[in-house]
């Protein structure tokens, strides 16, 4: 059975009072109004990680996650953080290879395979973004495009580790721009993913796979995303940084 997941990556956002006050508005609503079985994940900047993770443990299904990590295990790199401090603090998830991660900061395939690679040996669970850009898109390039991500970045993992990995379709023209991906472009390519996972890794780890939607998902439009078949939830970026739409947004899965 494959998981039901929604993550609100909150990117740089939120100062520390803030940051606790949303996640315990959060929380309390994902208590009293999301009853069924989906997992939520809380990605906040760094510094508020550990407290956050402290307000959550108590609640049973929401989980901390982390925007980035480091692809060294540990060392003279100065601001980064490393896989086995978070998975200190109870860090699940990692969110590896964003887009804007790899535009802003030039992550290549290659620091993206590594970061996947340390996370797993870490016991924390990647969330491997994928997606094209708008002329990729227009050029009918996309499918090559997202095969070819996953390969350089994934594919070098062994069935028991690519067992444990998240995938999120996040077409880079979506995010933050308002503009959403209908729910037959988000199923064309999820199904596709499924099928490049489905011949390197055979039936089960496919069907297995959480593959989540990211881009301007919404209330108003989350619901018509998640009912697709190989839709399992969703990566949240604006949305989730408001509670009552945050929440709306994982009801919608049901
Ligand atoms: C994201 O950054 O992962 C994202 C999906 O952002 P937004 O929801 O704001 O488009």
């Amino acid at each position: 059975m494959r998981k039901k997941i929604v993550v609100g990556n909150w990117k740089m956002n939120k100062n520390y009072t803030d940051a606790l006050w949303l996640v315990s508005e959060i929380a309390t609503m994902v208590r009293d109004e999301v009853l069924s079985d989906v997992e939520v994940v809380i990605a906040p900047p760094f510094i508020h990680s550990y407290s956050i993770q402290k307000l959550i443990e108590s609640y049973k299904n929401i989980s901390l996650g982390a925007q980035n990590c480091s692809q060294h295990a540990a060392g003279a790199y100065t601001g980064e953080i490393s896989a086995e401090m978070l998975a200190s603090i109870k860090t699940k998830y990692v969110i590896i290879g964003h887009s804007e991660r790899r535009e802003y900061f030039e992550e290549n395939s290659e620091i993206i395979a590594q970061k996947v690679s340390i996370c797993l040996e870490n016991g924390l669970i990647p969330i491997f973004c994928c997606g094209e850009n708008l002329d990729l898109r227009e050029d009918d390039a996309y499918f090559d495009f997202i095969k070819r991500q996953i390969g350089e970045s994934l594919f070098h993992l062994s069935k028991e580790q690519f067992s444990s990995v998240v995938i999120a379709y996040e077409p880079i023209w979506a995010i933050g721009t308002g503009k959403t991906a209908t729910s037959a472009q988000a199923q064309e390519v999820h199904q596709f993913i499924r099928k490049v996972v489905f011949d390197k890794y055979g039936a089960e780890i496919a069907e297995n796979l959480s593959i989540l939607y990211g881009g301007s998902c919404k209330p108003d439009n989350a619901k018509e995303l998640f009912a697709c078949p190989d839709v399992d939830g969703g990566l949240i970026g604006g949305a989730s940084l408001k509670s009552r739409d945050f929440t709306d947004v994982i009801k919608a899965i049901f």
